[in-house]
């Protein structure tokens, strides 16, 4: 069986590879932050007769977006940046994780949903054994 693939990245903008040292994935954490604060005032709110309704209007997480830095859109956004090279196998993603679950905005992220997507895309790469 071959060794895993590299995890490979497109560009949100021009839709094309993200080669190593052409750009990475970003994330505005001053957004995040502020959802993160947001969420704490929503979660401490009482609703006795809440709604599913009611939940959607949790604030939402901030998304991750991967562009070549040629291609970002607002370069001076307060936003925190993983260069591609940094994120090629599960491994990286691992210590990625590890790494970032220090950081207060990161649940304000939607990281979970990106790397369970890496996973199930790797999952479905992979024939059965
Ligand atoms: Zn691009």
């Amino acid at each position: 069986m071959s060794d895993v693939e590299p995890i490979s990245w497109r560009c949100e903008i021009c839709r094309g590879q993200i080669a190593d040292g052409e750009g990475g994935i970003y994330a505005d954490i001053v957004a995040a932050d502020r959802v993160r604060r947001d969420r704490l005032k929503w979660d401490a709110e009482v609703r006795p007769t809440a709604t599913i309704a009611d939940f959607l209007n949790r604030p939402k997480s901030v998304d991750w977006h991967a562009v070549h830095a040629r291609c970002h859109p607002d370069p001076d956004t307060a936003s925190y940046l993983i260069e591609v090279d940094q994120l090629r196998s599960p491994w990286d993603i691992l210590s990625m994780t590890s790494y970032l679950m220090g950081k207060t905005w990161l649940e304000s992220t939607n990281w979970s949903i990106l790397i369970g997507g890496l996973a199930r895309d790797h999952v479905a790469k992979v024939p059965p054994t």
